[in-house]
């Protein structure tokens, strides 16, 4: 460190005791200020922070050995020939010298962050204070700094952001990093006039891998899938993870006119790799194991005028997914026009759908369900119908699926159990083992309350358990298979039969049905409306019939619609059937009618 200070002296031959006095007090002062400046220089010494002093042209008049380590500048090594310039990360440094020396004259000093670089090359970050020194003019005489190397308390705050906005299993980044990845690159698209698109994958039955193979087994599955995407997609897309089974792909840079096509080819890139067994090495079996996946991709695309926010095309693309597992799953789907309109109904039809429920829009229908052979009325499914303000009359696939999805669902079920158990009561008059059916959604089935809602809507319409039957799909057992088990006892407990609707459109083998206190199967009418033409349905349909049989449980026929169905279903052993060769949807009144003759029929 140069010496502050300095040797003056003089000599005043007049006064030769003033100058004694004087030379006295000089050489005290020259010694306070020497003992100050070795006092100081100690302390730089010593300190393992850097302090540094810098001449006005950039050269170094001082560097202590904490800088000098840190940037690897020798201990003999003159510092005065070195270019202090050298000794920074200037592509960090421009970034950031506007500010410096905006500070540095409006205040005289400046304090922030900034990066030197070592000898070898590496640089590193510090905190620093730089101050100016002046002249007594005012002009600049030279810059002091001190800093300290901020390296692990940046790391620490780099891992906390990656832990932040990254998932863990995958480190893939996570639903609130892809969703300002996507504002980010729709903006910078816009501005270059190209495209943006997002695929949105879902693994199809991912759950059935986690109850299969445990969630070691499932987390591994996962792994996988990521390192697949990641290697599908181009490089320069981006891979999200969006939670559970659902991942998500940013694809950028697309020319307008090419967009979705590439968009397709990327995402059937992804259905293709993620269709190929996944080996799982961390099976609870000893036995080597494999997992079968598939996804469903739902795509959307923003052209650069869209003028779509981030959040929006991410739904739109999870839109466009739920149309490729209602599809059939295992494929890409667009968000299309075509969806862009069911949407924005859907959208509006949930609006309405409060109202309607304050004003009890809701009527219930009911369809006889007969036995074949003689064609009489032994039991009605109530089907609910919505009369709109306008007049119109809507079906339940107009309206259902939109109630599930906002949580209208089990007040809609209640409306129609009620209504049907009142009527319930009414035809068992008549015909004492009539039976009433309702149909019951998922959602429903699993809502708290659903139990002490059918014993309470029983006991307050005097029907007896056995005149009411629930009618669910396979779909129910899928979403949660434990709490299904559970509720579907508690209605067995009740005395209140149970059938599986829409047999055989499910996903799930048929071996669950041994595990469920089910009373019923109502064959699915897709089966029905083959069976003249295919023989291959012939035989499917002789074998679900065998099952029932096996399994002690009724079966059904629903949607027969002509003679030739009715006789080859009798021909195979089925009784009972439903369809609009006996009688479409009617009005409770309707029933009371059909009922009665029935009755006089029997008599007879
Ligand atoms: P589902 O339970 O399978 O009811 C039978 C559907 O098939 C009814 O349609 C009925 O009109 C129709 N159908 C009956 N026979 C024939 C036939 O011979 N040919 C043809 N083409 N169709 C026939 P709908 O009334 O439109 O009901 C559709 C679905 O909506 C029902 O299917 C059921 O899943 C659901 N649904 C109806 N009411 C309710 C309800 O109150 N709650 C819930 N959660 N779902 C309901
Ligand atoms: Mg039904
Ligand atoms: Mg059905």
């Amino acid at each position: 460190m140069p010496k502050i200070g300095g040797s003056k002296s003089g000599r005043n031959e007049d006064s030769a005791s003033q100058d004694s006095e004087k030379l006295a007090l000089e050489s005290s002062a020259l010694l306070n200020a020497e003992m100050w400046a070795l006092r100081f220089e100690a302390i730089c010494e010593a300190t393992s922070d850097f302090v540094g002093i810098t001449s006005v042209d950039g050269s170094f008049f001082y560097l202590n050995p904490a800088a000098r380590s840190a940037l690897g500048i020798e201990d003999d090594e003159d510092v005065t020939l070195l270019d202090s310039v050298n000794f920074f990360d200037l592509e960090f440094y421009s970034r950031v010298s506007d500010a410096i020396i905006e500070s540095l004259i409006a205040t005289g000093s400046w304090s922030g962050e900034l990066r030197l670089k070592h000898r070898s090359g590496r640089t590193f970050p510090v905190s620093q204070v730089t101050t100016v020194h002046t002249l007594e003019d005012g002009s600049p005489s030279f810059f002091s700094s001190i800093s300290r190397d901020i390296s692990s308390t940046k790391a620490l705050e780099e891992t906390l952001q990656h832990q932040a906005t990254h998932d863990r299993l995958t480190n893939l980044p996570n639903h609130s990093l892809f969703q300002t990845l996507v504002i980010h690159a729709i903006s910078r698209n816009t501005r270059n006039g190209l495209a943006t698109a997002i695929a949105f994958v879902d693994l199809d039955r991912f759950k059935s891998i986690n109850d299969g193979f445990g969630h070691i087994g499932g987390d591994e599955a996962l792994m996988e899938v990521a390192h697949r995407l990641t290697r599908a997609v181009r490089p320069g897309d981006t891979v999200g993870r969006f939670g559970g089974d659902e991942f998500i792909v940013l694809i950028e840079d697309l020319p307008p006119g090419d967009a979705e096509e590439i968009a397709l080819q990327v995402a059937t890139r992804i259905t293709d790799v993620l269709r190929v067994q996944i080996p799982l090495s961390s099976s609870r079996s000893a036995a080597p194991a494999s997992a079968n996946l598939s996804a469903s991709v739902g795509i959307a695309v923003a052209g650069p005028n869209s003028g779509i926010s981030g959040d929006s095309l991410i739904h739109q693309a999870d839109l466009a997914m739920y149309e490729a597992k209602a599809e059939g799953k295992d494929r890409v789907a667009f968000f299309d026009d075509a969806l862009r309109i069911t949407t924005d109904h859907a959208i509006e039809t949930a609006g309405a759908l409060s109202d309607a429920l304050l004003q009890r829009q809701f009527e219930v229908e009911f369809q006889p369900l007969v036995d074949m052979r003689t064609g009489s009325i032994y039991s009605a499914e109530a089907l609910v119908r919505w009369r709109r303000p306008d007049g119109r009359l809507l079906q339940p696939g107009e309206f259902i699926s939109i109630a599930e999805e906002h949580g209208f669902i089990s007040s809609i079920g209640e409306i129609v159990l009620e209504e049907a158990a009142r009527w319930g009561v009414k035809w068992r008059e008549s015909i004492p083992y009539f039976i009433v059916s309702v149909n019951v959604s998922a959602t429903q089935l699993l809502s708290p309350g659903f139990l002490n809602f059918v014993s309470k809507a029983l006991s307050e319409s005097g029907l007896e358990p056995s005149g009411l039957s629930i009618e669910i799909t396979e779909y129910v057992v899928l979403k949660d298979v434990n709490s299904a088990v559970e509720v579907l006892q508690g209605l067995r407990a009740l005395g209140v039969w149970i059938a599986i609707d829409d047999f055989g459109t499910g996903y799930s083998s048929l071996s669950y049905l041994r595990d469920l206190p089910v009373n019923a199967v109502k064959i699915d009418r897709a089966f029905v409306t083959t069976i003249v033409e295919s023989e291959r349905d012939r035989g499917l349909l002789a074998t679900i019939i065998l099952m029932a049989d096996a399994l002690d449980l009724f079966c059904v026929a629903e949607g027969v619609e002509t003679e030739a169905q009715r006789d080859l279903l009798l021909g195979l052993g089925v009784v009972f059937a439903q369809g609009f060769l006996f009688s479409r949807s009617v009005s409770p009144e309707k029933i009371t009618e059909l009922v009665a003759d029935a009755v006089t029929k029997t008599s007879r």
